[in-house]
């Protein structure tokens, strides 16, 4: 049995107060809960303060970036270790908005993983299609390529330290989320994808989420699917209320 896994990406808002209270909400909120993994996604500059208000607490700390190299002249960037050293139990590789608007392409996501991986990070992996790719047919074949480009060559013990967030990028922001059904197909597919790489033990095990507009209203009928195993929220993590909703919704599932 996968046990649910529901990640707030708070993404480039909040200042420093916001981000302590969001936490503090949180943690009184979820803090204790052990049915379902809770993890937050605060800013860099926050996460120090965020990480001091979950200690003690079951909610654990998430990047929402890394560079893949430990130390060096990278001027602005951030490495594993010092993410590690934060208090960052987790890491978000190749959001789409890193992808896409930041223009990181398949290769660097890979180096990210496996650097992050090598540091002791959890990873959360997120692949997905835009709308055109989808209009064209082409969901199955960007998420594999995207899948092979970043973990084909992985060992299999890896795949115990992270977790698959197929995230639609026209889902992303837009409101509009994907349907159980479409979103169902897409994980199902990736299940198959790491099955033929890893074995059926190492796919059975592995959490899929997904990411793309989830609200309160929808968490549950997404988590009813067979493969989806946890939900990725951007905007809904951002209010205390909400994100408590979707983790709700993901308990009645547990
Ligand atoms: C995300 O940030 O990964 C995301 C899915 O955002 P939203 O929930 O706002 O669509």
């Amino acid at each position: 049995m996968r046990k649910p896994f529901v990640v707030g990406n708070w993404k480039m808002n909040t200042n420093g107060q916001q981000a302590e209270q969001l936490a503090k909400a949180m943690v009184q909120k979820l803090g204790q809960e052990d049915r379902v993994d809770v993890a937050v996604c605060p800013p860099f500059p926050y996460l120090t303060q965020v990480a001091k208000v979950l200690a003690g607490s079951r909610i654990a700390l998430s990047a929402q970036n890394t560079h893949p190299d430990t130390k060096g002249a990278f001027t602005g960037e951030v490495s594993p270790t010092m993410l590690l050293d934060c208090g960052c139990q987790w890491v978000i590789i190749g959001h789409s908005e890193r992808r896409h608007l930041i223009g990181e392409d398949n290769e660097f996501t890979r180096r990210k993983l496996v650097g992050a991986l090598a540091a002791g990070l959890h990873c959360i992996l997120c692949v997905g299609e835009t709308l055109a790719q989808r209009r064209d047919n082409q969901s199955e074949t960007v998420v594999e390529t995207q899948l092979d480009d970043a973990m084909s060559a992985l060992p299999s013990e890896r795949l115990g330290s992270m977790v698959i967030a197929y995230e639609p990028v026209w889902a992303i922001g837009t409101g509009q989320n994907a349907t159980p059904e479409q979103a169902q197909a897409v994980h199902q597919f990736i299940r198959r994808w790491l099955g033929d790489h890893f074995g059926d033990p190492a796919s059975q095990h592995t959490r899929i989420l997904y990411g793309g507009s989830v609200k309160p209203d929808n968490a549950a009928s997404l988590m009813s699917q067979p493969d989806v195993d946890g939900l990725l929220a951007g905007g809904a993590s951002l209010i205390a209320d909400d994100f408590t909703a979707i983790v709700q919704a993901a308990i009645s599932r547990a």
